[in-house]
Order: structure tokens, then sequence, then C-alpha cells
């Protein structure tokens, strides 16, 4: 047996002790095409499949009104065009069976068959370390040795056993939507139980009362469902595939949800209540899930935006639904939009109109149990000639563990992923070399169009393997630094938004006893290929690799920024700002201030007061006072903003002072002292000392309490904030209660590691602070304790401190070192490390969501500055 490269090359023969290259388990959408890449590489392969015939989820779902939820010309494969060309779609949303037809002609296109094993479930695998293979067994007793094991089981093929008592007791017909049976059922005339309202219920409901003399439907939750309005293709909806068929596949591609779709730009508040409405019946009349859940951005994130369109469909179901204790039932309330796999249907809601059918609450009622003729509710019993369960899947993990998988050093997968999967890039996992995972947990997979993400990965295992034929390696697994970076960024992804607040199979919630681990990666089709090409494009970062040609070894994470960070990064790298340090100090304010007008206002403050004061000079410095709720006082906070002592001004930190002051429950007076180059080193800081000195005299009068003074800035303000500590310990007062500095400019030393690590990409740059250094102080100047507040003789005395550092910010290590010699010097300190964070990301407030807890903490650190209690 050979190997080939693309080109068709021959390549070094591959050992002959193996039975086959590649085992692949499933012959689904995901294991016919892998198949199909694998025959192309010149690899042997096997197909294991348990059904009796081709088509995986779409053999196994056969109930009446089963159908895809995603427009069928996107929900198909893309990797053949002359495929494409064979293949027409007769409806927007095809059925089980066209979908089923579909698979089983690609399977013969491709003469697929000839490789798969049908009838035949894999019941264990186990990795033999010595020999680099894996032993695959099968129900049938039988093993294959395989170099490589590709578990393309999906995401939705294990069925979960209902967990209702009495299920084995009932004497008429079971039928379960995830294995129906292939005749068909008639219900004509029948009185139909259906258990269960996700999206199996909601397209079978109305397909069975359409036969049934009574239907009674048991719903434990109620789902958002919005119509499918399915029907023959529209030209429209056709017509940008027709005209450019590769260019439509490659935005799917690149798309966030495997759907050609630009996300929307705007926020829930930047629509009036009219753009809103217009927006959301556009959506009903397209009926596609993209469209309901993109409506604006800050949807999947803010439950306000959110409760905007939840609001919009339960309006609709009550409009709908003729009786409204019924209406009131379907109206799902416990979760916000989205963060359930919401559903597509036909005359749903409708439905209920009907006279012969019922909805069952089982919230007020549950079922006790089922019994011989029918179920018993707490509250009733009732007869019924038909069940039917609806009630969805072990998602995700339950087909993959239900295999017995035993890696390296005997470790089990079942074992490792006891509490929750952990897998590098939702492809492969620790300790189980050789071993693909398609579309598993880590993946975008659910969350997306899965034809897209499908051939994706599969065209990344398949890459990949031809990519190590090539160099001589036959052995790959992840490392643990790769994979523990993956399994935390997929945690943060997921953090960001709303989904962790639902009880949802997404998260494991249907299934009892399953570790509550958000499954799938949410960042996005379009972020993910992109991490997952970028891998292989860093030489297999996060891999070690082994074979013949020796071992390689490139241990990393391939991810580090928090995702909204790096999103955020991304979109200014796509406008192609031009840098600040290119420009005048007069042009880089009026740039500012244009990129400041397009930001979020931050939230709302009970009072905002402009006013001036008194710098250094005599001359008067503006400032802002921000006033928390309730009477007053409240301690007051003298911020001083950031922009290198060259740019900003009393409101150009807006968004942060109102969030720190609703958060911290003081008040806020954010002061413009003089910048650079009109007034040099030392203006800032003098006018930040002079501002703190009028602003402790004048706190009666500005509605704060005498003695509760803490300063608080943010980069060269967070220099200005230290030296006015120590400007007022020297002084002898006013006495400060604490000082928050946040990603402070504490020493003019370019030398440390994170000016080198963080010079360039993270938008505070080498070459701007240079610039910011060149307007402020002269070089004989900036070792001045004053301009450099780490160098002072001494930082005993000064008050307690909350330093706060980013992972990607040049001046990480001045403000970790400035935290350590505080430390040194007897004062308090607490240092902030955040994860994944820029110099200027913690400040996007309503932007870069991932910083709301940081923010908290620092206004919890303010709270803690001050001794006596905050007024309510
Ligand atoms: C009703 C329904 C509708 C859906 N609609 C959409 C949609 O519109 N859009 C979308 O993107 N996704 C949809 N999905 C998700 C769907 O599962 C995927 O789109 C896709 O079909 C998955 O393909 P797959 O090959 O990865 O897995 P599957 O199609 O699930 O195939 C896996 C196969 O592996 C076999 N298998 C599992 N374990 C073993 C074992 N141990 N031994 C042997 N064989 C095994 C199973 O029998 C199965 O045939 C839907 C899912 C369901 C249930």
């Amino acid at each position: 047996m050979t190997t080939r490269n693309g080109n068709g090359a021959a390549k070094a023969p591959a050992k002959s002790d193996v039975d086959v290259d590649v085992v692949v388990v499933g012959a689904g959408f995901a294991g016919l095409y892998m198949l199909h890449r694998l025959r192309g590489l010149g690899l042997t392969a096997t197909v294991l499949e348990s059904a009796d015939d081709v088509g995986g989820t779409w053999y196994w779902n056969r109930y009446p009104g089963a159908r895809c939820d995603i427009a069928t010309v996107d929900y198909t494969y893309s990797f053949d065009p002359e495929l494409e060309e064979a293949w027409t779609w007769s409806e927007k949303y095809a059925t089980q069976p066209e979908i089923l037809r579909y698979l089983q002609f690609v399977a013969e296109r491709y003469d697929l068959r000839r490789d798969i094993r049908l009838s035949t479930r894999v019941t264990a695998a186990a990795w033999d370390d010595v020999a680099g293979q894996w032993a695959i067994t099968t129900d049938a007793g039988d093993t294959i040795i395989a170099r490589y094991y590709v578990m393309a089981t999906g995401c939705l093929s294990m069925p979960k056993t209902p967990d209702i008592a009495g299920t084995e007791r009932f004497q008429g017909d079971v039928y379960f939507t995830s294995n129906w049976p292939h005749e068909g059922v008639d219900f004509s005339g029948r009185r139909v139980a259906v258990i269960g309202t996700g999206s199996s219920g909601i397209q079978s409901i109305p397909e069975i009362a359409k036969q049934a003399a009574h239907l009674t439907v048991f719903q434990r939750t109620p789902n958002f469902s919005v119509p499918a309005q399915n029907g023959a293709v529209v030209s429209e909806r056709r017509a940008p595939l027709d005209a450019d068929r590769a260019g439509y596949r490659e935005a799917a591609k690149w798309s966030r949800g495997g759907v050609p779709k630009d996300p929307p730009a705007e926020m829930s508040w930047q629509l009036s209540a009219e753009e809103r409405r217009a927006r959301f019946d556009r959506a009903i009349e397209e009926g596609e899930l993209f469209s309901i859940l993109g409506l604006w951005a800050d949807q999947g994130t803010n439950k306000a935006a959110n409760d905007l369109v939840a609001d919009m469909i339960r309006e609709r179901i009550r409009d709908i639904v003729d009786d409204p204790a019924t209406a009131e039932l379907l109206c799902p309330t416990d979760h916000a939009f989205g963060t359930k796999r919401p559903c597509l249907d036909t005359d749903y809601y409708a439905t209920y109109n009907l006279p012969h059918v019922r909805l069952v609450d089982l919230r007020a009622t549950p079922i006790g149990t089922i019994t011989e003729t029918g179920i018993e509710t707490g509250a009733e019993t009732f007869e019924f000639d038909a069940i039917v369960y609806a009630t969805g899947f072990d998602a995700m993990t339950g087909a993959i563990v239900a295999v017995n998988i035993t890696g390296r050093d005997g470790i089990t997968l079942q074992d490792k992923w006891e509490h929750g999967p952990l897998t590098y890039l939702g492809l492969m996992t620790v300790g189980f070399p050789n071993l693909f995972l398609i579309t598993g947990p880590g993946s975008p997979s659910v969350l997306s169009n899965m034809a897209v993400s499908i051939e994706q990965h599969v065209d990344w295992i398949a890459d990949c393997l031809d990519e190590m034929a090539t160099r001589g390696f036959t052995r790959l697994e992840p490392t643990a630094t790769a994979e523990a970076g993956w399994v935390r960024h997929v945690n943060d992804c997921a953090d960001i938004t709303l989904h962790p607040t639902a009880n949802s199979w997404y998260i494991g919630a249907n299934v009892p006893g399953k570790p509550r681990v958000f499954l799938p990666y949410i960042g996005g089709v379009d972020a993910y290929r992109e991490i997952c090409d970028d891998a292989v494009a860093r030489d297999m970062l996060g891999f070690e690799l082994s074979g013949p040609a020796g071992t390689q070894r490139n241990d990393g994470v391939v991810v580090r920024l928090q995702p909204d960070v790096r999103l955020v990064l991304k979109m200014m790298e796509d406008m192609g700002l031009p840098t600040i340090d290119s420009m005048s100090a007069e042009d880089a304010r009026g740039f500012i201030e244009q990129l400041n007008a397009a930001r979020p206002p931050g939230p709302d403050v009970t009072d905002v007061v402009d006013g001036t004061l008194p710098g250094a000079d005599g001359d008067d410095l503006e400032y802002r006072l921000y006033r928390p709720e309730g009477d007053g006082p409240h301690p007051i906070v003298v911020y001083f903003h950031g922009g290198g002592w060259v740019l900003g001004t009393r409101e150009s930190d807006d968004p942060f002072c109102r969030d720190l002051c609703v958060r911290s429950g003081a008040v806020i007076v954010s002061v413009n002292y003089r910048h650079a180059p009109e007034a040099r080193f030392p203006a800032a800081a003098d006018d930040g000392f002079a501002a703190v000195q009028w602003v402790a005299d004048h706190a009666v009068e500005l509605g704060g309490i005498p003695g509760q003074l803490a300063v608080a800035g943010w980069s060269a303000g967070g220099n200005v904030a230290a030296v006015a500590c120590q400007l007022a310990r020297d002084a002898g007062g006013p006495d400060i209660s604490g000082q928050l500095l946040l990603t402070p400019v504490t020493d003019s030393n370019f030398d440390t590691a994170s000016y080198t690590e963080n010079a360039e990409g993270f938008v505070l740059t080498k070459p701007l602070m240079e610039w910011f250094w060149d307007h402020y102080a002269d070089p004989a100047d900036r070792a001045h304790p004053k301009a450099s507040p780490l160098r002072a003789e001494s930082l005993a005395d000064l008050p307690p401190a909350f330093v706060v550092t980013c992972e990607f910010d040049p001046l990480r290590d001045e403000g970790r070192a400035y935290a350590a010699a505080l430390q040194e010097a007897g004062v308090p300190v607490e240092e902030l490390r955040a994860r994944g964070h820029t110099h200027t990301s913690l400040t996007m407030v309503d932007v870069v969501l991932s910083g709301a807890d940081l923010r908290q903490r620092m206004a919890d650190a303010l709270r803690g500055f001050f001794t006596a209690r905050v007024p309510a």
C-alpha cells in the first residue's frame, strides 16, 4: 500500500501491519466525505456504521415533518461543483427522505459503499503505543487494526433515554423520533401523546395532529420557534449561488455560522423601535435561523437586547394561539432567545387551535408515571393508543463516549472526560494519538451549518494526514498546554454570551448527571477556521508529531487573546487605520475624537456635571463629574484619563468613568490635566496633584464624603494618579484612601520583556509609546519620579493600591514592577493580571464584554479603599 500526496505522487509506503490506514466510524455527512477524501489521498479506509444504510441523522430521524432547518442550498456538500450540478433540491428546507436520497446518491456517485460496513457497531477502540496503531472492535466481535481512527459519529446521534418512570409498562405503540419505523406510522383515528417540544417535537406535532383523533402534547420547557416559510426554493435566494457558486461557498466558509450572511453591525440601542420591528418582520418573512438570530449585534450577549427579540416572538405566539392560557404556556420565559436551539416550524402554534389538540404543562403537573394504558400526571390520568418520545439527544459527547476508547497509558476517554470534554480545536484530545473527532466538542458544530463545519474538519484531517505522510510522520497528538489553552478559549467565548445562563443541551443540562460544560465553540465558523489554519501555518502549533522523520513538538496555545479582544483587533486591522505615531498631536486628537464618537455610551449615571478647577499654574482645568445612584454623599474618585499625556479630555474615557461610577457607587471626577507637547513634563503631574488637592478641599460641595478620596487612572492617567499619591505623601496631604492604577506608565524604560513581546499588534505599540514620551518629557527628565514613579527613592507610606496589568500590553511589566515595589515597601497592594487583554481593551465598555468582571473587580477595589460603608 502506498500513500499519495495531492499531486498523485507516491510516497513512502505505510507499515503493512495495519488492516487499513484509517477506520472511520459513521456513514453520515461526515463519514461519507471523509472516506472520499481518504481515497483521494490513496489511503485505505473502512467505514463502520451501525445502521443498515448510509445517511446518519437522515437515516434515523424519519418522523413526520422531519426536515433540515438550514436552507438546503446551504446545507449541502460543496466540495465538488459537479455534484452540485447533478443535484437540485426541491424545497427551501428539504424533507428527511430527500436528504437521505441525496446522501445515498453521494455514496453511489463516489462509489463509497464498497468500503462501508453497515450494521456494524463499534464497541471499543484501544491505542497500542508501541505499534502506533488503533485496534477497533465491533459488535460482530472482530477487530480492525488501523493507524488512524476517525469518529464521524455525529453530534445528535445518541438518543437520550427518557427519564420518566414506567416507560416499559405502556402496552400501546411507542415511537422515538430519533429511530422512526421505516415503513412510517398511520395515526388515523388514534389517541396520541407526544412528549417533548424540542426541534423534533415541534416539527412532528403539526403532522401528527393532521392524522390523530386526539393529540396531547406534554411540554416541560417551551421553545422559541419561528415559521420556516418553507416552499420551493425562491429564485432570489438561489441567485447569488447561481451567479457565483465558488464565491458563495467561499463566503459560507468564512461566515459566522456557515451561511453567507454578514453579522449585524448595529447594536440594539442604535436602532429605533421601528427599525427593530422592521428587522424582526423581515426575518420572520425570510424564515431562516441566522436571520432571526442576528437582528442586532448584542442580541446574544446582552439580556436587554435579547428581550427585545424574545418579546416580539412571544407577541406572535399570543397572536396565533386562540386560548390565552395555552398561549402563555407556549411562551418561553426561562431562557434567552437563542440560548437553546430555536426551531423553525410549519403551523406549530396554530396546531394548538385545533379542537383535538391539547397542551399539558409538565412544570405544573409533572408526569408521575407511564402506565399500561397511558400517562398519569399528578392531576390527571390520560389514555393513549400511542406515545411518541421526542426527548432529544445526549448531544456532542454521547456517541463518542459510548465507545470504550482506551488511549495511551490505559486511560479511557470516559474517565478523561468525566468532568466535561477536553479537546484541542474540537479535533483531537491528549492521550489519544491519531484519534480525530469530526465536529467534536470545542468546535462550531451544532451552532453552525454542519455541512460546512463537517467539510472543514474533514479537509483539515485529510490535509493533515497528507502533510504528515509527506514529512515522514505517522503519529499526531496535541500537547497538554495546547488543549488546556483551547478549553479555556472555548469557555472564554461562551462566557461573554448569554448561553451559560440556559439549561440547554448545548451545556449538557438535558442529561441527568452530565457535566455542565458549554460543548460547542461559539466564536464563529470564520474565526474557528482561521484558528485551525493558523495552528497548521505555525508549524502544527500545539501538536507533537513523530514517525520515521523523528519527533517534532511545537508546544503552545493557539489563541491567547480574549475572543472579543481578538475580534476588535481584527476589525481595526481590517479598517486599515493609520498609526497615531505617524500623525501630529493635533491630528491624533481629532482622530481619537472621531473613533470615540462611534463607541457605545456606557451605562446611565444619575447625574453628569461639567465644571472647572484650578490647575497647578492657576489656569482652569476642565472636569466632568459622574454621580451614582442615591442621595449621597458618596466617596470620591479623582480620575485621570489615558492618552500618553498628549491625547484625551475630561470626557474621553466617558464610558469607563460611567461604568466605574455605577459599579463602585462613588462620584467620579474626571480631570482634564494639561497635555504635551503644549505643556510638557511636569505639567500633567503637577496638575494631577493640584486636582486632588482641590477635590479634597471641595469634597462636600461635590457631594463627596470628606476623607473618602481615592485616585484612579488609566495608562498615562495611571502615571498621573501614582505620582499624585507620591506628591500627596511628600506634602503631608491630602489623605488618599487608595489608588487604582489601570495599565499605568510607571517607568521610562523600554527594555522590559513586555515591550519586546508586545511591541506591535496590540494597539498601544512601542513606537507609539516612544512618540508619547518624546512629546511629554526630555530624556533628562524621564527618570524623575514625577515621570517614572517606579524610580522614587521610597514607595513606603503610599495609599493602598490596586494595579491592573494586561497580558498583551507593552506596559505590562512596568505595572507589575510597580505593584511588586509597592509591596516591597510595605504598601497593601493587589495586582490583577488581565489574561488575554490589551492596554486598551478593559476600558471598552459594552464592546469588550470579557472585561466586565475585571471592571467589577476594579470597582470593588475602590469600594474596599473606603473605610466607611458607601451609602446606598
Ligand atoms: C432532526 C435533525 C435535523 C437536523 N437538521 C440540521 C440542519 O438543518 N442543519 C444542520 O446543520 N444540522 C442539522 N442537524 C444536525 C445533523 O446531525 C448534522 O447536520 C449532520 O447530519 C451530522 O452528520 P454526521 O455525519 O456528523 O453525523 P450523523 O449524521 O449523526 O451520523 C453519525 C453516524 O454514526 C453512526 N454511529 C454512531 N456511533 C456509532 C458506533 N459506535 N458504531 C457505528 N456507527 C456509529 C450513527 O449510526 C450515524 O449513522 C440535524 C439533526 C437532527 C437530528
